[in-house]
């Protein structure tokens, strides 16, 4: 077992043209032995790229890749430790589940056959396929040709566990229950793990510790509750959370101490004002289920707003909201209990309170509050 760190790494990758892709920009990470890291971002950031360093399936541009104190940048993948399960699987067709999960001991350690025996019985036992062992991959579902591409990787008893969107080829219910067991083997491995995923939502529900990449670059580590309640800039908030979080360009008035947006404005308190350091050019962050609906419109904080659009989830509506006083451009989503009507075409009160908005500089990007 060990700790994995990312010391300023970085991939450029040269084109035939010459031209130069920085796919991992001076990447830092540290990942504690037993720790569960997901590493966040839209498609192309960079995700598989870092992944793929780690495994020893690309080379490092710069920077350094440790197990503890030890720099593995240069071994091969075979000499890391490290297992990684793909998103296609890449199971072996013509051999049966047992022969594909004991294959990588036989070929790369001098583990005896009835130790191998013991160990992938163990395995297929833990991911509930000791039934499925004589069968071949064509004649398995996709949630148990997964669980038989992580028993390939188990075996091996890596110091680090690497999972590249394993997830993603399986069905919606399947994928929320495999996510569950996931969890339940990750701790019971008690191993370093990076799972990479461009979805939000699985980020969240299964991390210890979320990274967020975009373009290449880190945007926060923390986590999952950090990142959603103290998004450190403008990506990670709109990033994290489902529906995503409001935002309107607004100006500072220091002296009626008030953000100004066309279609409202909104009374500062001397708190948030001092945090603001006098930024001018700002954008207001709200999250949909920050907004509440009903109240005296007179008051500070509540605002005439027309429904839109009503979105039923279920236990849960999105609202899509105008301001009644705005020429219904700026449209924003307020989520509300399931329980609580509202139709389209009603005007209703719409409350947002002070301790939930956040702000960012509109020229850098950063969260003043
Ligand atoms: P996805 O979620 O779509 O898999 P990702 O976040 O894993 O995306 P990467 O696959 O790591 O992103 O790619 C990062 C960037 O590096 C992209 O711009 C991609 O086009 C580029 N890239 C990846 N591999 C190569 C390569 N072998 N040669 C040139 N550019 C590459």
């Amino acid at each position: 077992m060990a700790d994995l760190t990312l010391d300023d790494v970085s991939k450029v990758f040269v084109e035939n043209d010459g031209n130069e892709i920085t796919a991992v920009d001076d990447v830092s990470l540290e990942i504690d032995d037993g720790e569960f890291l997901v590493l966040v971002g839209p498609s192309g950031c960079g995700k598989s790229t870092t992944l793929r360093m780690v495994a020893g399936l690309e080379t490092v541009s710069s920077g350094e890749i440790r197990l503890d104190d030890r720099v593995i940048n240069d071994r091969q993948p075979k000499e890391r430790d490290i297992a990684m399960v793909f998103q296609s699987y890449a199971l072996y067709p013509h051999m049966t589940v047992r022969e594909n999960m004991s294959f990588g001991l036989e070929e790369s350690t001098d583990m005896p056959d009835d130790e191998i025996a013991s160990v992938v019985a163990e395995a297929a036992e833990m991911l509930g396929i000791d039934e499925l062992l004589d069968r071949k991959p064509d004649d398995l579902s996709g949630g148990q040709q997964q669980r038989v591409a992580l028993g390939r990787a188990i075996v091996r008893d890596p110091e680090v566990f690497l999972l590249d969107e394993p997830l993603s080829n399986l069905d919606a219910k399947l994928r929320a229950q495999m996510r569950t067991e996931l969890q339940r083997l990750q701790e019971e491995l008690d191993v370093a793990t990076i799972y990479v995923t461009h979805d939000q939502t699985e980020a969240m529900t299964m991390a210890d510790k979320i990274a967020i990449l975009d373009d290449g670059q880190l945007q926060q580590v923390g986590t999952p509750l950090e990142c959603y309640h103290e998004p450190e800039n403008l990506f990670v908030a709109g990033f994290i959370g489902e529906p995503s979080m409001n935002f309107f360009d607004v100006s500072l008035d220091t002296a009626d101490e008030r953000l100004v947006h066309d279609d409202f404005d909104y009374a500062l308190s001397a708190e948030t004002q001092s945090a603001l350091d006098g930024t001018e050019a700002l954008v207001l962050g709200i999250r949909p289920e920050d907004i509440s609906i009903g109240g005296d419109a007179d008051d500070d904080h509540r605002y005439e707003t027309v429904v839109d659009v009503v979105e039923p989830m279920g236990n849960e509506n999105n609202v899509y909201l105008t301001f009644e006083e705005g020429d219904g451009s700026e449209t924003f989503v307020a989520t509300i209990d399931g329980l609580e009507r509202v139709e389209e075409g009603e005007r209703v009160v719409a409350h947002v309170p002070e301790d939930a908005i956040h702000v960012f500089d509109r020229r850098t990007g950063r969260a003043l509050r």
